[in-house]
């Protein structure tokens, strides 16, 4: 803002989206900066955005995560710590993947199973050179590559041959054990977020940047001026030109564009009798297709069945429906427990978070070539546009708390601009 403070200007800062990110920015700029008038502008009807926690008359306490359920990296992750702070119970049950209970035979087939994933896992993580795919890794004709497809889009939400084998080399949720909340991930994101001057419902469709001092942001709700805006909104987002910049900001466009968001959807299945399936417990739906879910059976002992879907088949199953998405789990849970069990269970909830209007998708993955953007999309636009967003993440990409931190990091730089322009 040379020549100028920016003293025209309604706001100080404008935070678009509240999410994760959007929701850390603004927390951690009331606390260093409680001298700026910030104010977040979310265009969906609730705070949280993929942080979404749903409850269930069936499940007590325990709220369904159709977004992040998992606290990755849990000890060192920062929303650990805030949901003792703001009053929600952290469960520490492992996770499936972590020596959590899971049903598997024990026979020579899932052992020559397992075998070929560490094998893939392993030549996956020793690649040197070029980057490429992850499909690139497979060893071809082998019989296990469809239970390897399967974990791979569970864990980029695509499937293997667009994703990048240098951005999932990077990936690093920090150390600790993954753990969850009791009422519900988004629930704790929500809750911190609410001491935060908030407009819900207010879309943001263009940030206008020519006039030195001021930006001018238009909405669905009419006009506002700040002095710096955060931008938090998802890759996917941003890449479909839902907000235009003016001037254009060809490099941030092209950098979301490359990391787009892969898709993982959530089925919540009632359970008429408890009794019938075992609690919290993981099932992986067939051990040889590629296009199959994942089950974690009663979650903290609720009386649900959680079925995830990643990938082309959660693409194919959103677009069909609930009821689809039912009858595809039901066959799975049929197979391993009987054909009863379908009388058991019930639609309670499903997420749809590709056709989700401001958000389109779950989780971010690089185009192989295109980790390095992450960091292109991190850095700010001539010190008073700022970004932040898992996408922006380096190693925690995909996750809340990776999200979180790049919240924090802009409010950190934001907060360095507007000292030096002081
Ligand atoms: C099914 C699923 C499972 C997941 N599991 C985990 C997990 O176990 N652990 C984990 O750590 N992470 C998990 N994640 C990922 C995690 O939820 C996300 O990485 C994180 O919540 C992203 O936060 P964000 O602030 O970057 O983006 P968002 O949550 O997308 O926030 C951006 C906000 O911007 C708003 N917005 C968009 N456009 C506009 C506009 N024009 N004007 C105003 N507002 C706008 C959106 O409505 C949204 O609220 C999962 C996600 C999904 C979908």
């Amino acid at each position: 803002m040379p020549g100028d403070n920016g003293r025209g200007a309604e706001k100080d800062v404008v935070i678009i989206g509240a999410g994760a990110a959007g929701i850390a920015a603004a927390r951690r700029l009331q606390a260093i900066r409680p001298d700026l008038s910030i104010l977040l502008l979310e265009a969906g009807d609730r705070l949280g955005g993929r942080a979404w926690s749903v409850g269930l008359p069936e499940a007590g306490d325990i709220a369904l995560d159709l977004g992040c359920g998992w606290l990755h990296g849990a000890r060192t992750n920062a929303w650990t710590a805030i949901a003792g702070e703001v009053g929600l119970a952290v469960d520490h049950t492992p996770a499936p993947w972590n020596g959590g209970r899971r049903l598997q035979r024990d026979d020579a087939e899932t052992h020559a199973a397992r075998a070929a994933i560490g094998d893939y896992f392993e030549r996956l993580e020793s690649h040197e050179g070029d980057d490429t795919d992850l499909a690139e890794m497979l060893e071809p004709g082998n019989s296990w590559n469809g239970q390897i497809r399967a974990i791979g889009t569970y864990i980029t939400g695509a499937e293997l041959e667009r994703s990048s084998v240098l951005d999932y080399n990077r990936y690093d949720p920090g150390p600790g054990p993954d753990w969850r909340v009791r009422q519900g991930y988004g629930t704790l994101i929500c809750r911190y977020g609410r001491p935060v001057a908030t407009r819900l419902g207010v879309e943001v469709t263009r940030v206008n940047h020519r006039h030195a001092g001021r930006i001018d942001i238009q909405t669905n709700q009419g006009g506002l001026s700040a002095r710096a805006v955060l931008v938090t909104v998802s890759t996917n987002v941003l890449a479909a030109g839902k907000i235009v910049f003016d001037p254009p900001l060809p490099e941030k466009i092209e950098a979301a564009a490359r990391l787009p968001l892969g898709l993982a959807d959530k089925l919540f299945l009632r359970l008429a009798n408890q009794q019938a399936l075992p609690a919290d417990t993981h099932m992986l739906g067939s051990i040889s297709r590629g296009a199959t879910g994942t089950y974690q059976l009663r979650p903290l002992g609720a009386a649900v069945v959680e079925a995830y879907f990643a990938g082309d088949l959660a693409h194919d199953l959103e677009r069909e429906g609930k009821e689809a998405a039912f009858a595809f789990a039901g066959d799975e849970l049929a197979a391993a427990f009987g054909a009863d069990i379908r009388k058991e269970l019930s639609v309670a909830a499903m997420s749809a978070w590709a056709a989700a209007p401001h958000i389109g998708g779950s989780y971010s993955y690089a185009e192989p070539g295109a980790s390095d953007l992450r960091s292109r999309l991190a850095a700010p636009h001539d010190q008073r546009i700022f970004f932040a967003g898992e996408a922006c993440s380096r190693s925690r990409y995909s996750t809340a708390h990776g999200a979180y931190e790049t919240g924090v990091a802009a409010a950190d730089l934001l907060d360095g601009s507007f000292s030096r322009k002081a």
